[in-house]
């Protein structure tokens, strides 16, 4: 005869009156997701602001773009840009992007003179040095 006094029982009596436990076809409570998780697509956000200018506009909106970046990581430096409000499909890229030898991207502004920069502090400058960013 069983001794139903013992911890073990105690123990199993409280986890079946809870609801937790075994499930009935004997998995486990923490297991992995049934379904497999989408990779990360990319999105836009649309952010409006002044400027008097075309060239404050480009400014200001690179300050957004680095700022943000710092904050959350997750943010495509590189696929930022800048249109007038009226015509999204005018939008100009804000960051060089070029591709430097080990795959790292420029994170210096579209157009800028001199070498390309990778991101960080100290990081990896390639190019030719004069003239505008071959891209
Ligand atoms: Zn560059």
């Amino acid at each position: 005869m069983r001794d139903n006094r013992s911890p073990y029982w105690r123990q199993r009596r409280a986890v079946g009156a809870l609801g937790i436990g075994r499930r009935r076809d004997g998995a486990g409570l923490i297991r992995p997701p049934g379904r497999p998780t989408r990779p990360h697509r990319f999105f836009t956000v649309h952010l409006g602001f002044t400027a008097p200018g075309a060239a404050d506009a480009r400014e200001v909106a690179v300050a957004y773009a680095e700022s943000l970046s710092l904050l959350r990581p997750e943010l495509a430096l590189g696929a930022a840009a800048l249109s007038p409000a009226d015509a999204w499909h005018r939008a100009e890229r804000l960051f060089c992007g070029a591709v430097g030898p080990d795959g790292e991207r420029c994170v210096d502004v579209a157009d800028h003179p001199g070498f390309h920069h990778a991101p960080g502090p100290g990081g990896l400058g390639w190019g030719d040095g004069d003239g505008p960013g071959d891209g």
